[in-house]
């Protein structure tokens, strides 16, 4: 297909090898400014919009995580890649309804933001006999379409953990603001890791922080990341508009 063949190349699991050394050294030089050890951060690639037969040559390139922020769409790979052995992560907002599908399969997920949600998780997690790794997402933002519990919420939300036996918490997950000014970026990333080192207090598990894209993963980690949740600059350039998945998405005056 020519639109895939414009996007992933000729040769798609060199065209990935290629992208992931270079974002691998991205995160290796940010390790390296900030002090800390590479083994700290782990590369979560998001795969949205990337066709699951291209998918095939991620999987040859390196890529055994996958990230998707739809459900629908992470069901219809894993459907097609079932004899992969593949580490599902949903990492977008997820409506009650496509619950059960998620607890099918998915191993992390990276936007927990209502008692409710956990609840119906823990409930068919536990009629599954499956266990979930969540991160809880925080609107850092302070933008009004971002999903997320607010600051202030947070640690009731962090208290309350226990009592869902199927959730594994493992730390907060934020969108910061989207913006090619890093300056407004950061306060978001340093917001996460000060509420992380409150939540931490709370949950001894929550100690992880899942933030940073592909625009903004090295300031992410330079605050302190453990995960990084990187597409296209491992995919090449999405030819979907981003408000398909962050409602209300206004992007800042330079922005594409
Ligand atoms: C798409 C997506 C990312 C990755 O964004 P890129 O710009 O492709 O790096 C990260 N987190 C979430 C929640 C996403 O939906």
């Amino acid at each position: 297909m020519i639109a895939d063949e414009e996007r992933f190349g000729t040769d798609p699991a060199a065209t990935f090898r290629v992208n992931l050394s270079a974002v691998e050294e991205r995160i290796v030089r940010a390790c390296q400014r900030s002090g800390r050890n590479r083994s700290d951060v782990r590369l979560l690639p998001i795969t949205k919009t990337v066709p699951a037969d291209i998918l095939r040559y991620a999987f040859a390139a390196g890529i055994h995580d996958f990230g998707e922020n739809k459900i629908q769409e992470a069901q219809s790979k894993k459907a097609e890649l079932g004899e992969m052995d593949i580490n599902w992560s949903i990492v977008g907002h997820l409506q009650s309804n496509k619950v059960k599908y998620l607890c099918h399969f998915a191993r992390e997920f990276h936007a927990l933001d209502s008692l409710r949600l956990a609840d119906l998780l823990d409930k068919r997690l536990k009629r599954e006999g499956r266990q979930l790794d969540v991160y809880v997402q925080v609107n850092t933002s302070g933008e009004e379409s971002k999903f997320g519990l607010h600051p202030d919420a947070l640690m009731p939300f962090i208290e309350t953990l226990d009592q869902f036996e199927a959730l594994r918490p493992r730390g907060l997950m934020t969108l910061a603001l989207f913006s090619q000014d890093m300056d407004k970026v950061r306060p978001c990333f340093r917001l996460l890791r000060r509420l992380r080192d409150q939540a931490v207090l709370r949950n001894a598990a929550v100690t992880e922080l899942s933030m940073g894209m592909s625009g903004d993963f090295e300031e992410a980690i330079e605050a302190g990341a453990n995960v990084v949740r990187v597409g296209q600059a491992i995919f090449g350039k999405r030819p979907t508009p981003d408000s398909l998945y962050w409602p209300g998405f206004a992007p800042e005056a330079g922005q594409s």
